[in-house]
């Protein structure tokens, strides 16, 4: 890992309000493609810090509706069938949980558990992932307006597998040895 380099992109990263009047991540600065963004180190800060719970779908599914929707918003897939979250927004506090998504994002995973630059982002440009890229558990709830021509409008937890027929997307470690050992991933 090149902690070094972290360190001085995430400075250099802003939480801000976007157009659609949420959180979003802000650039100010130029990342060229492949510029390292955020680690797993990032995320499993907020883990460290108490208040995140990994649950199987059929457990989340199980939760009442307004406790399903607030455990999936800051959610992530650890496996097929493993979802981490939480329950509380006192217990999100880094800036990996604001980064949104697109259907023609500027940001990937990079094949492990790092967030690398997919494009050149420019100063004032809003950081964005596609979820579709490490999504597999549970379809999202919202709706995109991207506004990119390739845009899906809803994003489907079984979307990465169109997505891994381009050899430019990139997925989480699990997801890209998932896709590797491809005959081993449940249908
Ligand atoms: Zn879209």
């Amino acid at each position: 890992m090149q902690k070094g380099s972290r360190k001085e992109s995430a400075s250099m990263i802003e939480k801000k309000i976007n157009s659609l009047g949420g959180y979003g991540l802000f650039a100010s600065q130029i990342f060229l493609p492949g510029t390292l963004l955020f680690t797993e180190k990032d995320w499993y800060a907020d883990i460290a810090l108490g208040g995140w719970e990994v649950h199987s779908i059929e457990e989340v599914n199980r939760f009442p509706e307004s406790e399903k929707e607030m455990f999936l918003k800051y959610s992530f897939d650890l496996s097929f069938g493993k979802t981490m979250g939480t329950f509380s927004e006192n217990h999100v506090h880094n800036l990996t949980n604001f980064l949104n998504h697109s259907c023609g994002p500027n940001t990937q995973f990079d094949g492990q558990d790092n967030i690398i630059a997919k494009g050149t982002i420019y100063p004032g440009d809003e950081l964005t992932i596609d979820y579709g890229s490490f999504v597999v558990n549970f379809d999202q709830s919202f709706q995109c307006f991207c506004g990119t021509s390739h845009c899906r409008s809803r994003i489907k937890k079984e979307d990465w597998k169109v997505l891994s027929l381009n050899p430019e997307n990139k997925f989480p470690k699990f997801l890209s040895e998932a896709i590797l050992l491809s005959n081993q991933i449940p249908v």
